[in-house]
């Protein structure tokens, strides 16, 4: 339980609402700041404006998935105000205070060192990524099906990376009764890949495996698919990138050559709200009890 820790979001969309309300239902004291359009707020929020005050009084900070730009806009979609986190509001915060976020940039990093906080990235955890990549590859399949004008069933389709997401995403495909073939630099990937029943290579031979493919989806967040690999690639292909911006396909490129290529982040957030906040929630909830643990034992 989480009782008597004073938890403050800031910002978020949808599926910040599903972590507020975990966060209540093990009784923590929530306060939230950029919720005003939420039509059914859950009883036991309190609802206010972002100040240094609210602030100053919290245990915990949450921010959004995307804790927020390089100027300290915070996305938060619920809000009919612009909410931004200034040097003020951090400094205003208690020096036991923690501050989550899905995945930090430079600005909210620089600032949480410069005042000593400790800043959490819940992206950064395995599990999270795992369980992430499960509402990803459904994303990434409804982006395939909406895109093509054949069935998964029966097609050759392609993953680059077989990390956390390429792993579900070529299980996913298999199960539909694709024929897989999946890009890995790694000896004991390609071991495992084999073992899946799925049709590994080296990426370095990439360009030798593209001409009868359907469907590639990319995880790999580096040039990948570039003109060479284009080239070689039917018209029909349709590639669904699922790297994280700018992506590993050269866009300009696939345009040019009449390629479909589609750059598809924040698939989560976007396919199942509700099923990434819950994943989001069960890591926030599980992180603050460990440490409420830890300190116990101190
Ligand atoms: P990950 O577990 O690190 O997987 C990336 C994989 O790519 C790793 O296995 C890595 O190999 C491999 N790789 C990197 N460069 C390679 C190369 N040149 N050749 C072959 N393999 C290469 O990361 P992830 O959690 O799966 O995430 C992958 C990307 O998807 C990230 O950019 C992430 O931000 C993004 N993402 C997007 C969404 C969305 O909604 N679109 C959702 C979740 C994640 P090694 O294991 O050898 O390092």
């Amino acid at each position: 339980m989480l009782t008597g820790i004073r938890i403050v979001f800031l910002g978020g969309d949808a599926r910040q609402i599903e972590v507020i309300r975990k966060c209540v239902e093990m009784d923590a004291t929530v306060s939230a700041a950029g919720f005003d359009k939420w039509e059914a707020p859950s009883p036991g929020v309190s609802l206010e404006q972002m100040s240094v005050e609210l602030l100053s009084n919290a245990d915990v900070l949450v921010l959004p998935t995307v804790g927020c730009d390089d100027v300290g806009n915070i996305n938060a979609l619920l809000s009919s105000h612009p909410l931004q986190l200034l040097e003020a509001h951090i400094a205003a915060l208690p020096s036991h205070c923690k501050v989550y976020t899905g995945m930090a940039k430079s600005y909210l990093r620089n600032l949480c060192a410069r005042h000593s906080l400790k800043l959490v990235e819940l992206l950064n955890r395995d599990d999270v990524a795992i369980y992430n990549s499960i509402p990803t590859a459904e994303g990434a399949l409804v982006m395939a099906i909406q895109n093509t004008d054949f069935t998964i069933h029966g097609s050759t389709s392609m993953v680059l990376g077989m990390g956390r997401t390429g792993f579900t995403m070529a299980r996913s495909l298999q199960g539909l009764g694709s024929s897989v073939k999946v890009g890995v630099r790694r000896q004991e990937h390609y071991a495992r890949a084999e073992e899946m029943g799925w049709k590994p290579f080296m990426t370095e031979e990439l360009l030798l495996h593209v001409p009868d493919v359907d469907l590639i989806f990319n995880t790999i967040p580096s040039m990948i698919i570039n003109a060479q690999i284009l080239s070689r690639l039917s018209r029909q292909c349709v590639i669904i990138d699922l790297a994280s911006a700018p992506g590993g396909c050269d866009f300009r490129y696939a345009e040019k050559r009449g390629i479909k290529a589609i750059l598809a982040p924040g698939l989560p957030g976007i396919v199942a709200p509700k099923s990434a906040g819950i994943i989001m929630a069960n890591a926030l909830i599980q992180s603050i009890s460990d440490d409420t643990l830890n300190r116990g034992d101190e």
